[in-house]
């Protein structure tokens, strides 16, 4: 890698680690300078304005007026060169929560991390890892821990507690990482399955933002802002977690 690539200066201006972390990786096929500075014209270019551009586009899912933008042969060919994402999304497995179909993106534009339950696990590095890298690399500016309405992990996970449920292989895993955001929602007022969902996305957040060396400290520094949001499948509409 050149010392006069983007991705390396990029990578080392976004890095408070950056010594370590530029001989890490092989960041070989990211953006060269030239087609990095021309995504970037459109390209959300801070965390306020990558929230803006999603919830926009899922407005427009949420209303029919989606445009599929980023589809094109022409986008295909301009970030087969190198992908620039504005935005690092941890989301659940479920079949029914597409990042890309419900914030109305193209490819390209997200940088999608999709486990059961939407859960950030210390001992699951490839999560974690992900994210960093997402943020770090890639130079997003913006996380966002996804949940939805009816999930089924975070349903396990209330499953196991109340009537002491063990569930298969790693399975269980994952509904024991969901367990104490079930044991937080559990003296508050209304429905336990959406309180639980609000407070596993809170406990994701609170996670990231805590997560040294990487992400905390670019969170200290005002690059990325790591934000939750909740899904509705019946409507569509995904709205922010404060
Ligand atoms: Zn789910």
């Amino acid at each position: 890698m050149s010392d006069s690539s983007f991705s390396r200066r990029k990578f080392l201006k976004v890095s408070g680690v950056g010594a370590i972390a530029a001989t890490s990786f092989n960041l070989s096929g990211v953006l060269s300078a030239t087609e990095a500075q021309a995504a970037e014209s459109t390209r959300p270019q801070n965390a306020d304005e990558a929230l803006k551009a999603l919830m926009e586009g899922n407005k427009r899912f949420v209303d029919s007026t989606k445009k599929g933008p980023g589809r094109s042969v022409k986008r295909r060919k301009e970030v087969a060169a190198g992908q620039n994402p504005f935005v690092a999304i941890l989301a659940c497995a479920d079949s029914r929560v597409a990042p890309e179909i419900l914030f109305d993106q193209g490819i390209g534009d997200l940088f999608v991390v999709r486990v059961a339950g939407n859960i950030v696990n210390p001992t699951n590095y490839g999560i974690q890892g992900s994210l960093e890298f997402g943020v770090l690399a890639l130079g997003a500016p913006l996380i966002m821990v996804l949940g939805h309405s009816e999930c089924g992990a975070v349903a396990g996970a209330i499953e196991a507690l109340q009537n002491g449920t063990q569930f298969p292989g790693s399975i269980n895993d994952i509904v024991q990482t969901i367990e104490p955001a079930v044991e937080k929602a559990k003296g508050e007022k209304g429905d336990l399955l959406h309180n639980s969902i609000i407070s596993n996305v809170q406990m994701g957040v609170d996670k990231l933002n805590n997560s040294d060396p990487v992400i905390s400290d670019l969170v200290k520094k005002g690059k990325v802002k790591v934000v939750g949001a909740n899904y509705d499948l019946k409507t569509g509409e995904v709205k922010l977690i404060s």
